[in-house]
């Protein structure tokens, strides 16, 4: 899109044809047959009689420039030059040669990347920036998915599981985590703590009270400098003020847990699209391999794979067991915190005209 200088405007989704897979251009809607001839790997025929195999592979998504030139080598090696990456940090290559395609899985699995996450296995976890490109996370997100994947590897390599799984983390509760059928979610257990030091420097007042989703920071005089105070009874400990003012820090190395939901999904496939929910709360936030969280996904997948039915997803699986069995075959403690029962919600969360991040 261009203005009236006939500038790029660099803001909104590209046009993705220019970065296509020729062949996948020129069939592009005329696609009349797919199959998934093994795990990782997706063929395609068009009307026309072209082919083409999709060959998915896992990456660790923060890459340096020596992992990015290897796999676009592969790239102009086996798929003409062109590549895309999905959402959750799989790499795909478009080949149009079936003689190549075996190659192609070899030369990945020689280089360390697994070939897998299709169809009925767990794919990669879609995951947030964490430490590395955000200011406000209270936990990692690529390490959390670095070290889980190694525990899961074999899940994702094979096609084992009664449908697709997809996992997400995300290291804040409030901005850019997903919806998926296990999610790992930082959860902050205390109000923010104020260093009113720096307040008045760094935080436009106004701004943060009015972030506040539940209308709990007023402005304040503190020591006799402008500042802020937060209604601790009112505070549902979302963090939403951490970021237009990080004096207000609520990370805090004891206070910020784990929490795991279960049963979102976005696609309308068989079922409708599901909320995930709360299963597990208060893991602790145990870097660089979170082996607490690791354990909990582990048993929450081996007892989905025991049970579910052929094409369960997992919200299909807990909706046809009901959640007094879901908490019977995991073993997970049902507690009081699993209950949404804060009395202030009534009137803030479904009643304000505040946004709600
Ligand atoms: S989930 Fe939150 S902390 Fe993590 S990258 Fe997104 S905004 Fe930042
Ligand atoms: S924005 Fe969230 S964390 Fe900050 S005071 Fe309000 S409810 Fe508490």
């Amino acid at each position: 899109m261009a203005d009236r200088n006939h500038e790029t405007i660099e803001s909104g989704a590209p046009d993705p044809m220019p970065y296509m897979h020729p062949v996948m251009a020129k069939n592009y809607g005329k696609w009349v047959f797919h199959s998934h001839p093994k795990p990782g790997v997706l063929y395609h025929r068009a009307e026309s009689g072209d082919e083409v195999w999709t060959v998915k592979a896992g990456t660790q998504r923060q890459m340096d420039h020596y992992t990015v030139r290897k796999l676009a080598d592969l790239a102009d090696q086996f798929a003409d030059g062109y590549v895309r990456f999905t959402t959750r940090s799989n790499i795909e290559y478009m080949v149009t040669d079936q003689g190549k395609v075996e190659p192609l899985i070899k030369a990945l699995s020689d280089s360390g990347f697994p070939v897998g996450g299709t169809a009925n296995s767990v794919s990669m976890i879609a995951h947030t920036q964490g430490w590395l490109h955000c200011d406000i996370p209270g936990t990692d997100a690529s390490g959390v998915v670095k070290a889980l994947m190694d525990e899961l590897y074999e899940e994702f390599v094979k096609c084992e599981m009664p449908n697709r799984v997809k996992l997400s983390t995300s290291c804040c509760e409030i901005n850019c985590g997903g919806q998926a059928d296990i999610a790992i979610v930082v959860q902050h257990t205390k109000p923010p703590k104020i260093n009113h030091d720096l307040v008045a420097n760094v935080c436009e007042r106004p701004s943060v009270v009015a972030r506040c989703p539940v209308a709990a920071i007023r402005p304040a005089l503190v020591n006799g400098k402008p500042s802020l105070e937060v209604d601790e009874k009112k505070c549902i400990c979302c963090g939403a003020c951490v970021p237009p003012c990080p004096p207000m820090q609520i990370n805090d190395p004891e206070h910020s847990k784990i929490a795991i939901w279960v049963g979102g999904k976005n696609s309308n496939a068989r079922s409708r699209p599901t909320f995930h929910k709360l299963v597990a709360s208060g893991l602790p936030n145990n870097a660089p391999r979170w082996p607490e969280v690791g354990a909990v996904v582990k048993n929450i997948l081996a007892t989905y794979k025991a049970d579910g039915r052929p094409w369960e997803r997992m919200t299909d699986w807990i909706d046809r067991i009901g959640w007094p069995a879901f908490f019977e075959k995991t073993g997970l403690p049902f507690t009081k915190y699993h209950i949404d029962n804060w009395r202030g919600g009534r009137s803030t969360l479904n009643a304000s005209a505040h946004i709600r991040f």
